[in-house]
């Protein structure tokens, strides 16, 4: 990955009385995958619109390879798309979907057979698009979009179509068939795992707006903002005089940064426990009228035990106002 292909510069997308995106920049790198996420309604869909060109931008820019494309239309951007339900055509075998794009072009046929092999579908031209499963068929829609050779790819909600059992192979074959073909990418999802196990980067979108772009670990170690400290993984917000901190400022401490100890500054009552493998969440509440959530083994505490907590790590202070 190297230089900056793709970039969104202020874009920004008026629909009346909402403003679904608000001047939002971005660069994606080269062969980068990037995932847009974010909570419903925070303007992702549009964003990848405005990108595949299906919107305009009321201010803004698309750039593409140091080429302007916020006027062209969607067939002039050469970005590939593929949808949230395939949109594949039932009455036509794989080879013809895949083919679809590419009709009259010389080397058709035999650029049909190279994409269905990225996908990993070699020698399924002759198989009805029906006799497949969820998975196959999702290849089948990536195959067709990697046809006429994009510059682009865009998902949107790639894997929602799916049976849960399913999306974590899936997720991974996605990954690996767009990582062989190296192209630049964007998806939009509402789902942390996705993001993070698809995405080389995440852009966490809020109201229209980018709150932070980063890898996984970034966006979770270091949030930049309140909402990406409870959005991205989960956070207690203390007050700040809880967490030894300045009054009228707010302490944000993910449950895995408190720890159960005989000489904790935090003081409470083991209310209720929430298994997750050999951890446990722990909610207790505290004697200051607030109740926190702990990470630790499953058996460190009992509910109704009396106990003290400790704060390792405050991850994000910030002012009084909640995001
Ligand atoms: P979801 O995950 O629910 O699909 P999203 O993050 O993709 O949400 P968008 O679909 O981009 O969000 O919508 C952002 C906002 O813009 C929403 O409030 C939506 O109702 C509004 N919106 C989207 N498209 C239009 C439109 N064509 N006309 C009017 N308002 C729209």
């Amino acid at each position: 990955m190297s230089g900056t292909y793709l970039r969104l510069e202020g874009l920004t997308k008026q629909f009346p009385g909402r403003r679904a995106v608000d001047g939002l920049s971005l660069d994606v790198a080269r062969g980068e995958i990037l995932a847009l996420l974010g909570p419903s309604g925070c303007g992702k869909t549009t964003t990848l619109r405005l990108l595949a060109g299906f919107e305009t931008p009321d201010a803004g820019r698309v750039i593409v390879d140091a080429e302007d494309v916020t006027r062209l239309p969607p067939a002039q951007r050469r970005f590939g798309m593929v949808f949230q339900n395939y949109a594949l055509f039932p009455h036509l075998d794989v080879g013809a979907n895949v083919g679809f794009g590419l009709r009259g072009r010389a080397g058709g046929p035999a650029r049909v057979t190279e994409v269905l092999a990225m996908v990993d579908l070699a020698g399924y031209e002759r198989r009805p698009v029906t006799a497949l499963s969820g998975g196959q068929q999702q290849r089948v829609a990536l195959a067709r979009s990697l046809a006429p050779e994009p510059r682009v790819l865009l998902l949107d909600e790639p894997l929602s179509n799916l049976d849960p059992s399913l999306r974590e192979r899936t997720r991974r074959e996605l990954r690996e068939a767009i990582q062989r073909v190296g192209i630049t990418t964007v998806f939009v999802t509402h789902e942390q795992e996705e993001a993070f196990d698809l995405g080389d980067r995440v852009a966490v979108m809020n109201e229209g707006r980018l709150e932070q772009v980063g890898t996984a670990d970034e966006l979770y170690d270091q949030p930049a903002s309140p909402f990406v400290a409870t959005f991205v993984g989960r956070s207690n917000v203390l007050p700040g005089e809880v967490a030894g901190g300045a009054a009228g400022t707010l302490a944000y401490v993910r449950p895995e940064a408190l720890r159960f100890t005989n000489d904790g500054p935090l003081q409470g009552k083991v209310t209720a426990r929430r298994f997750a493998g050999g951890f446990a969440f722990f909610s207790v509440a505290l004697t200051a009228g607030l109740t926190i959530e702990v990470h630790a083994p499953h058996g460190a505490v009992r509910v109704g035990d009396p106990v003290r907590v400790a704060i390792d790590r405050v991850l994000l202070k910030a002012s009084g106002a909640r995001a």
